[in-house]
């Protein structure tokens, strides 16, 4: 019987695990990790912190559908991994053997460098534990100060807002995640976050954060001011958890580097998800993505290639469906982002292939309330961001995923940018006469 050991208890290593069972009805599958409780959906955190959803309905799998993987499971931290050996060691000094071993350890919150960070009260938000504790915090807080960009910035500033506590948003630029959005849809998702009372400084930083017992009490900013608040949430990027691996000898450029197969450098050894660094064939380079769906792709063909069954991993498009202060956004592929300085690496729900090779032109049709701006060059679409209505979401993802040949309607499509939709539309029903176009993203954020 052979021994599958899974590090990890995120959707990558839940992937694996299943598609191994499903390939070898009497491996021995142990899943270890230092994160107990059931499996839940983490882009799902954010509606636990603003009461949105509670605890209960982020588990993404039924006790039934788990007893039925049969995996044994060890709540602790594996502290080595000794490939040679085929063996890890926890913390607590117990040794285990594998036949084929997964690292699936996700990515973590990179801490902030102002002096005071270490002070009680400066959070982050990676798993259940820091969304539950900041439900508890939020409930003392009068004032909090948020920090960063994406997704995971705003869901905090709406979320602490949310229940109760007066919130400032800062971003160190002008506007909000340049790093994937133009100005334009950073001024809608600005407006949106101002709605909900969040007050947004632009160009402040934090340059101290100053405490009392320990404790969080204020934060001196670049412009001189002081602002009373208890709490300082943080979502300055994040970083794949790669000290396993890169301890062990292992390949690891910014995230663990695999091949098609989802191999790691050593034999016997996988990675997936937001730890594993994946090769693009289309942009030529290997990529981090930390996004929900690539992470259940890549657990998947790991799982089956452990289990002795040769799969291609293909990377897909990269693809997130969020809410950014309310306005419904899907991002797509290579949408010509630009640095942006509230972001040291990338941040939660995004990908590194979202920052193509600076090549391209945008078109962009907006009314009152929808916007849609598509990314292309000579004969594709590279990328698109869509907000608002998500009608063109599903032809958009396909016809940038397959590198559909655009050239018979590239003019149109620059010339009237008002006709847009439609011309997208037109054309995607001559490509695929029995397709319905519209499709419902936003029921995939229930994961
Ligand atoms: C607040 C938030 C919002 C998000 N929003 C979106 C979104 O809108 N769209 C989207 O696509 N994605 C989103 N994501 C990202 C998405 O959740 C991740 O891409 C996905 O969960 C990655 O899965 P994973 O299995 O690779 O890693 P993880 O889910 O991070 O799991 C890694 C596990 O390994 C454990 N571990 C680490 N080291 C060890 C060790 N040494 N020993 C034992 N166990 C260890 C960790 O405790 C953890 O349980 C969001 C994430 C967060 C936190």
């Amino acid at each position: 019987m052979r021994h599958f050991v899974l590090v990890g208890s995120g959707i990558a290593a839940l992937s694996a695990a299943e598609a191994i069972r499903g390939v070898d009805a009497s491996a021995r599958i142990t899943l270890a990790s230092d994160e107990p409780g059931p499996f839940y959906s983490r882009p799902g955190l954010a509606y636990l912190l603003a009461g949105a959803l509670p605890e209960r309905q982020l588990s993404i799998r039924s006790r039934a559908d788990v007893s039925a993987l049969r995996i044994e499971r060890i709540d602790a931290r594996v502290h080595q991994v000794f490939p040679a050996l085929h063996e890890v060691r926890f913390t607590d000094g117990r040794v285990l053997g594998y036949d084929r071993l997964l690292i699936a350890t996700g990515a973590s919150s990179i801490a902030p460098g102002f002096p005071g960070a270490d002070l009680d009260g400066v959070v982050g938000l990676d798993g259940v534990d820091d969304a539950r504790a900041l439900v508890t915090r939020a409930k003392k807080a009068r004032t909090a100060v948020v920090v960063g960009g994406g997704s995971t910035a705003i869901e905090l500033a709406e979320g602490l807002q949310a229940r109760g506590v007066e919130t400032h948003y800062f971003l160190r630029g002008d506007r909000y995640w340049a790093r994937v959005l133009d100005p334009e849809e950073s001024a809608l998702v600005e407006a949106g976050v101002s709605r909900t009372r969040v007050t947004m400084h632009r160009r402040t930083e934090i340059v101290r954060a100053l405490g009392r017992n320990g404790r969080v009490v204020a934060v001196e900013t670049n412009r001189g001011d002081a602002l009373k608040c208890q709490l300082i949430a943080v979502a300055i990027g994040v970083r794949p958890r790669v000290t396993l691996a890169r301890e062990a000898g292992l390949e690891v450029d910014r995230g663990i580097v695999v091949n098609e197969r989802m191999e790691t450098s050593a034999v016997d050894v996988y990675a997936a998800g937001d730890v594993a660094q994946v090769f693009d064939p289309v942009l030529g380079r290997a990529v981090l993505d930390t996004l929900w769906s690539a992470a259940m792709e890549q657990g998947r063909a790991a799982g089956l290639n452990m289990a002795g069954m040769p799969t291609v991993f293909h990377r897909h498009v990269a693809l997130n469906v969020t809410r950014l202060a309310d306005i419904i956004t899907t991002v797509i592929g290579d949408v010509g982002g630009i640095d942006d300085p509230d972001l040291i690496t990338i941040t939660r729900g995004q990908s590194e292939a979202w920052s193509g090779a600076g090549t391209g032109i945008s078109v962009v049709r907006h009314d009152a309330s929808d916007r849609i701006r598509i990314h292309l060059n000579g004969r594709t679409i590279l990328g698109a961001v869509i907000m608002g209505d998500q009608a063109l979401s599903l032809p958009l993802t396909r016809i940038i995923a397959e590198r559909v040949d655009i050239t018979p309607i590239r003019d149109a499509l620059v010339e009237r940018p008002e006709a847009l939709a439609s011309t997208l539309l037109d054309f995607w029903h001559s490509l695929h006469p029995w397709e319905h176009a519209p499709y419902d993203h936003h029921a995939r954020l229930a994961h």
